[in-house]
């Protein structure tokens, strides 16, 4: 069902705590954690607990949470000191998406190029 959990995914299980991730934010809906490999300064994941593939999935099935990640997106840069940041939603393989669990990258503490690559 839209939005459960899925056994065969990373993220479902951080929300599970059966993975391990530096948390920096959490709410009802939300969870927000260092990216392991991070690409700037700041570089926080935040994702919806509930489960849905990319961020236009999130939006059709459940568009408070998606509005949620947006104002955690904004939470996490606030907190980080970030001024200026990015909010990235990689969508498909060919944008780089590997976790198909939707995720917010907050990009920020360095200067940000345009257009990205
Ligand atoms: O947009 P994309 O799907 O490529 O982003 C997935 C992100 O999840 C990567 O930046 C990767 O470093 C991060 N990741 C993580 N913790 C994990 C596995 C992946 O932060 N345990």
């Amino acid at each position: 069902m839209a939005g459960e959990p899925q056994d065969d995914c990373l993220f479902c299980k951080i929300v599970a705590k059966e993975i391990p991730a530096t948390v920096v934010r959490e709410t009802e809906t939300t969870l927000a954690f260092r990216d392991i490999n991070p690409q700037a300064p700041t570089h926080v994941l935040v994702i919806p607990k509930a489960h849905y593939a990319d961020a236009a999935a999130l939006a059709a099935g459940d568009p408070a949470a998606a509005a949620d990640v947006l104002r955690e997106a904004g939470e996490v840069a606030a907190q980080e000191g970030a001024d200026s940041y990015r909010i990235v939603f990689n969508t498909g393989a060919g944008a780089g998406q590997t976790v198909f669990h939707t995720h917010a990258h907050v990009l920020g503490g360095r200067g940000l190029q345009w257009p990205p690559g």
